[in-house]
């Protein structure tokens, strides 16, 4: 599938994206719906198939996404989770039916399937760990072999090609880290995802356990950086594991951590002809950690403008469309939960929120909208908390977190 190591590239092409993970492959296959000729390569470090440190959580609108991109039934054959259980601090506040059901689909099998799809379609995999890209006449070089028109930058947490455009390395006030590992799926979890909250140092924290439906489980725990110093060691998030799902981390093998850029409210999207997908431009939820389906949705878009621009030869205009379409499919999702974030700054808020979801479904589907994909605020959600906090309390709250977007 790929080329081998060290073989020269040929260029140029029309569009190179950096990192095949769900946010490249799907920014390929993006191009390549809009433009089927274009010349697309698609570069990695890795190769394929290769592990992500990941909860292996796929929402159900990110099948949504791929079938757009013309690749429906990407993962069908894993089992479908219909049942979600949110607990704070032991309890359990909210568990209800999905509307859809989500998968767990270890990141081994979905990403390298999804970069099956683009090379399938016509993009050229090659393996290079990408170090300097930079501006040349008429368009983009990378590491000086390879040069295109318009560049996707969609390299993770750590990303280079984000310096590349111009933007700061990832805020770590607005970076969370977390560990995950493989153990034998605990008794009563086999068919349900859980994440249970707590609001110790590291808030918004929680532990998960996401059954892979092969009798184990993708377990874990993930937590805000502090301001200063270092984060949790590994035993640490372990045994936070443990704490707050008791037994799930038994017989766990696989541990591994990493950064989770979580998005800030504001796409910063730059102009001209590199542009920033999922991980690289930061678009984590912040409550949730899901990263998944704004990946490929980023991903999708930046892809389609990269074709629009490059094929009509205007390449320069290619980061505004992008900035444009994004605000466009996920400006109030990122706003809404930027004030959701403000709000939960008061783990009692999402207490609260769970004990209003646990009673009221529509609650229940609004959350999981919000903190599994774009959704946003429901009027039934603001009408529940109202009911739970007090119209005062809310409108109190709501004006702290408005205040602090704008101090922010
Ligand atoms: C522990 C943990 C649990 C999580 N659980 C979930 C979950 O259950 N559900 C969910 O939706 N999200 C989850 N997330 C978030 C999710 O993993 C990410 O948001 C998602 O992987 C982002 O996709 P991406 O394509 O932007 O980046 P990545 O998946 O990180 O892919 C980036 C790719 O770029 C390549 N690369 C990096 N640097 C270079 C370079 N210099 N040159 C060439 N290639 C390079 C890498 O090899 C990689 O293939 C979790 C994250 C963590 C850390």
């Amino acid at each position: 599938m790929t080329d081998p190591l060290g073989e020269p590239l040929l260029g140029p092409v029309d569009v190179a994206v950096v990192g095949a993970g769900p946010a490249g492959a799907a920014a390929a296959l993006g191009v390549l719906r809009a433009w089927p000729d274009a010349r697309v390569v698609l570069l990695d470090r890795a190769g394929f198939p290769r592990d992500k440190t990941c909860g292996d959580g796929i929402a159900p609108h990110v099948g949504d996404v791929l079938e757009r991109l013309g690749v429906p039934e990407l993962y069908d054959d894993h089992e479908p989770v219909h049942v979600l259980r949110l607990g704070f601090l032991g309890g359990t506040d909210a568990v209800g039916r999905m509307r859809r059901p989500a998968r767990v689909v270890p990141r081994e099998v979905f990403d390298a399937r999804l970069v099956e799809a683009a090379v399938g379609r016509g993009a050229r995999l090659v393996r290079h760990r990408v170090r300097r890209v930079g501006p040349v006449p008429g368009g983009v070089d990378v590491d000086g072999v390879l040069q295109c028109r318009v560049l996707v930058g969609a390299d993770g947490a750590h990303s280079v090609v984000r310096t590349a455009a111009g933007l700061a390395p990832h805020r770590r006030d607005r970076t969370a880290i977390a560990l995950r590992g493989y153990a034998p799926v605990s008794p009563g979890r086999e068919h349900e995802q859980v994440i249970a909250f707590t609001d110790d140092a590291g808030w918004p924290a929680y532990a998960w356990s996401f059954p892979v439906g092969d009798g184990t489980a993708n377990v874990g725990y993930g937590e805000l950086l502090p301001a200063v110093g270092p984060g949790p060691s590994k035993a640490r998030m372990l045994e936070r594991v443990d704490e707050l799902l008791p037994g799930s981390a038994d017989g766990g093998t696989r541990w591994a951590a990493h950064h989770l850029p979580l998005s800030s409210g504001r796409g910063r999207q730059p102009d001209g002809r590199i542009l920033l997908a999922g991980d690289a431009l930061g678009l984590v939820n912040p409550l949730t950690g899901e990263g998944i389906h704004a990946a490929v949705r980023s991903g999708a878009l930046a892809g389609l403008a990269a074709a629009r621009a490059a094929r009509r030869g205007t390449p320069d205009v290619a980061g505004a469309t992008y900035r444009r379409a994004l605000r466009a499919a996920m400006g109030t999702h990122l706003l809404h939960m930027d004030v959701v974030t403000r709000l939960a700054v008061d783990p009692r808020t999402v207490a609260a929120g769970l004990d209003v979801a646990g009673r009221d479904p529509r609650v229940f589907d609004a959350f999981v909208d919000m903190g599994l994909a774009d959704g946003g605020l429901t009027p039934h959600v603001l009408t529940g908390l109202v009911r739970r906090a007090g119209a005062d309390g809310l409108a109190k709250a709501l004006l702290a977190a408005v205040r602090g977007r704008r101090a922010a």
